[in-house]
């Protein structure tokens, strides 16, 4: 039956991932169940959306009463939704100002745009220099592919937007190298997901936002995977308490429906964009605020954010315990929910054989495997995953 599906997919959608060679079908809390009705226990919640786990009733009915409702206005108009989204989202970053989008890279093209901008109104020069960091992720559009640090992604797309520099994550003199009076802004992920787990130290994301003020660049901070409770902490910035110019949310924002942000500060808002300098036909629109309005209520009626903690806190204990066991693990890092294996080898097999045994894990880079699980997570449930990964890890090749 599934195989149906996969050969199914396979002849009419375009190859642009190799996927792993399941069909998932419905969820529910941490589980996952695929065509066959075969039950997965889920560590990766769709790379960080599912934070709320799958199937959650409140969040279900909030989504569909607004499906019966309105789904769609332009955003000429007002909406209820946006109104208490927005100010669900700015109350729990600490930012001033939101706009809407419908998935993270738009919202690091909006980031983008608003550092252009700003300096622009500045010094009225365009040709503005931003510095990103190796081995980031920020999307896959043009401007978050452009500031993306693996050259692999970058390469058969050239020219990029111009005027990008890569500085290295944590090598603050690297940055200083970089820096010029042209530089508009340094976008950095607070905690690096799909480059491998690489968390900002707190000294260097002070070292950047001094930079930044010195020179007046942006800071923008990607909080697109590491953010919305992630790492035990509503935005991971909040940990350092150093903030931001401007920030990215996304993946977990709409607990499902496609939904992303890029939030500033006033003193932002009031330089830079104004009415008729961006825009979206469906970015906040009511189906999408909706879901975002109760997913703000959810997490704290369920105390995501600390739930995020204690269990990160458990499956950095049992991580450990893990890397001291397997010769073949080099590295452990990451915090909270979101937490990374680097193995001396590939761990395509290690994914499969979890697969198999009805664990679902994914990669981060060919030799690191990530954890992103539901932040409903338990202990139980980590003690479970890691039954199956221990022998996932026996078993590989
Ligand atoms: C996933 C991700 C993006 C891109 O988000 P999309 O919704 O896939 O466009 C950008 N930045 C970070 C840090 C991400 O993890």
């Amino acid at each position: 039956m599934m195989q149906q599906y996969i050969d199914q997919a396979e002849e009419y959608i375009l190859h642009t991932y190799n996927r792993y060679q399941v069909v998932f079908d419905h969820g529910d809390g941490v589980n996952l169940y695929d065509t066959d009705g075969k039950e997965y226990l889920d560590f990766v919640s769709g790379i960080g959306v599912f934070a709320l786990g799958y199937n959650n009733k409140k969040y279900n009915d909030a989504v569909k009463a607004q499906v019966d409702k309105i789904l769609h206005t332009s955003n000429y108009y007002y909406n209820v939704p946006a109104a208490e989204a927005a100010k669900a989202v700015v109350e729990a970053s600490g930012m001033d100002k939101v706009f809407f989008t419908n998935s993270g890279a738009e919202a690091v093209e909006g980031a983008l745009k608003v550092a252009r901008k700003y300096a622009y109104l500045k010094d009225g020069k365009t040709d503005h220099e931003i510095i990103a960091m190796q081995h980031s992720f920020h999307g896959r559009t043009f401007g978050a592919l452009s500031v993306t640090g693996t050259d692999k992604y970058r390469e058969p797309f050239g020219p990029m937007i111009g005027n990008i520099k890569f500085a290295n994550m944590n090598d603050l003199d690297s940055v200083k190298a970089l820096i010029t009076d042209k530089t508009c802004a340094i976008i950095c992920e607070t905690l690096q997901g799909e480059g491998g787990i690489h968390p900002a130290t707190e000294e260097f994301l002070k070292g950047l936002r001094a930079l930044c003020d010195e020179t007046g660049a942006l800071l923008i901070l990607d909080e697109i995977q590491c953010g919305m409770g992630r790492t035990g902490y509503m935005y991971c910035w909040h940990k350092y308490g150093v903030k931001p110019d401007v920030m990215t949310t996304a993946k977990a924002l709409g607990g499902g429906i496609p939904m992303g942000a890029f939030l500033m500060t006033k003193e932002v808002a009031d330089n830079s964009l104004v009415a008729g300098d961006h825009g979206t036909t469906y970015g906040g629109n009511p189906l999408a605020g909706a879901a975002c309005v109760e997913v703000f209520k959810l997490y704290e009626e369920l105390n995501i954010c600390e739930n995020a903690k204690t269990v990160g806190a458990y499956l950095f204990d049992r991580l450990e315990e893990i890397k001291e066991n397997y010769d073949e693990i080099i590295d452990h890092r990451g915090m909270g929910l979101m937490q990374g294996l680097e193995f001396n080898k590939p761990v395509a097999d290690v994914i499969n054989n979890a697969l198999d045994n009805g664990l679902v894990l994914i990669n981060a880079g060919t030799n690191i495997i990530r954890f992103l699980p539901p932040l409903i997570v338990t202990k139980e449930d980590v003690d479970r995953m890691i039954a199956v990964l221990k022998e996932a890890i026996e078993n590989a090749h």
